[in-house]
C-alpha cells in the first residue's frame, strides 16, 4: 500500500476477473494527417472521449468494434471516403461524422446518401466539432458529451463542467473532473489505473501511475468524503456503493 495517502480504503475485488467497464465513449478517428491527430486527441480525451485511430481505410474496418462515434476524413490514401462510408455501413450503425476539405454540394449529397449523419469543412473550429460531435450523439440516443450521471450522492454534469456532492457543488480541476466523471460513468465497477492513465494523460507509461494516485487523493480530499472513492488494491478505483 502506498503510505501517505491515509484516505485510502483498500478494498480486494470481490470477485476474480473482475469486468473492467469502460466508461468513456470510443471514437474511431479515421485520418491519415498525424498533425491533425495529435492537435484532435487531447481535445477530445479532454471531452471524455477515447481516441482509437485509423490512418487508412483498410484499417478503419478492422476497428469498428465497440465504437460509439467515427470521424471520418473523406482524403485516405488507400480508398475514396463515400466508398468507405458505404461499407462501414453495411457492418454497422455507428454514427459517421464525415470531415473534408471540399464543400460541393454533391459532395456533401453524395456523402449523406452513403451514410453520414453529419459533415464539417476543414477548415473548422474544435468548438464546432465538439457541438456536432455532441448533437449526432444525442440523435442517436448515446451518452451525449453534456449529459448529467450520477452515482449515490455523486453527480456530474459535463455540461457545464460541474461535480456535486450531496447536491453541493465541488470545485475540480479539469482532471479531477474528468477521473471522478470515469468513476461515475462505471456505476462502480473497477476503474483500472491503466484506463485512467489512458483516458486522461494519453499515456500508457507505468510511471504515470503515481500520478493517478497523488489526483485521487486531491480528489478525495476536495470530495471532503474521502470513503466515496475505495482503493482497489493493485488494480485502480472505483466508486463506494452505498449500504454496503
Ligand atoms: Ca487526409
Amino acid at each position: 500500500m502506498l503510505s501517505g495517502f491515509s484516505h485510502d480504503l483498500v478494498v480486494k475485488p470481490s470477485r476474480p476477473g473482475i469486468a473492467v467497464v469502460w466508461p468513456v465513449m470510443r471514437i474511431l478517428l479515421i485520418e491519415d494527417d498525424d498533425r491533425v491527430v495529435a492537435a484532435l486527441t487531447p481535445a477530445l480525451n479532454r471531452a471524455n472521449l477515447y481516441v482509437e485511430r485509423a490512418a487508412t481505410a483498410a484499417e478503419a474496418l478492422t476497428k469498428l468494434d465497440g465504437v460509439d462515434l467515427i470521424l471520418l476524413d473523406m482524403g485516405l490514401p488507400d480508398q475514396d471516403g463515400l466508398a468507405l462510408c458505404r461499407q462501414i455501413r453495411t457492418a454497422s450503425e455507428v454514427p459517421i461524422i464525415a470531415v473534408t476539405a471540399r464543400r460541393e454540394e454533391s459532395l456533401v449529397v453524395a456523402a449523406l446518401r452513403s451514410g453520414v449523419d453529419d459533415y464539417v469543412t476543414k477548415p473548422y473550429r474544435l468548438a464546432e466539432l465538439m457541438a456536432r460531435i455532441d448533437a449526432v450523439m444525442r440523435r442517436f440516443g448515446k451518452h451525449a458529451v453534456s449529459n448529467v450521471d450520477e452515482f449515490g450522492r455523486i453527480r456530474i454534469d459535463a455540461g457545464s463542467q460541474q461535480a456535486y456532492v450531496d447536491d453541493s457543488p465541488v470545485s475540480l480541476a479539469r482532471k479531477e473532473f474528468a477521473l471522478l466523471h470515469m468513476l461515475v460513468r462505471s456505476n462502480g465497477d473497477l476503474v483500472t489505473r491503466e484506463a485512467i492513465m489512458e483516458a486522461i494523460w494519453a499515456t500508457s507509461w507505468i510511471g504515470a501511475s503515481r500520478t493517478v494516485d497523488v489526483h485521487v487523493a486531491n480528489l478525495r480530499a476536495k470530495l471532503g468524503h474521502p470513503e466515496l472513492i475505495e482503493t482497489v488494491r493493485g488494480a485502480g478505483y472505483r466508486l463506494a456503493r452505498m449500504g454496503e
